[in-house]
């Protein structure tokens, strides 16, 4: 198994940096492209986490839970848990069922099923 880097952040620059380049599976084909797409939002989420100060998390269905390899990435998930997501709301305030409903649009746009249901599911919890 090949581990790698997928994305780094500082806390204290407020600075993300990521690559589709190990993301694609060698060339960026309509095939993969979703799955692309989803790796590439879930490392980005993360490393956004980073900027607004989150750090790893250890609750397994959350994107703050780091991955070192593709496989990882893959069966990860793209939402924040509630600890890291209240976190987040105390340094940044903003509407989280708003959040929630435009990112649920978002991934239903671009046909990202799994994130639109799990979007879902945390839109009903906070009902
Ligand atoms: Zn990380
Ligand atoms: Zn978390």
């Amino acid at each position: 198994m090949e581990l790698y880097v997928f994305g780094l952040a500082s806390y204290r620059d407020k600075i993300g940096v990521s690559s589709i380049y190990r993301l694609q599976d060698e060339v960026l084909t309509p095939t993969n492209f979703d799955l692309c797409l989803s790796r590439l939002l879930k490392t980005c989420s993360h490393e956004i986490g980073h900027m607004f100060g989150l750090y790893h998390c250890i609750e397994a269905d959350c994107v703050m839970n780091g991955t070192i390899s593709l496989v990882e990435t893959d069966n990860s998930t793209i939402r924040l848990c509630s600890a890291c997501q209240r976190k987040l709301n105390s340094s940044i305030k903003y509407d989280n069922k708003k959040r929630l409903i435009e990112l649920e649009k978002y991934f239903e746009k671009v046909k990202l099923n799994d994130a639109t249901q799990l979007m879902k599911k945390d839109l009903e919890k906070i009902q």
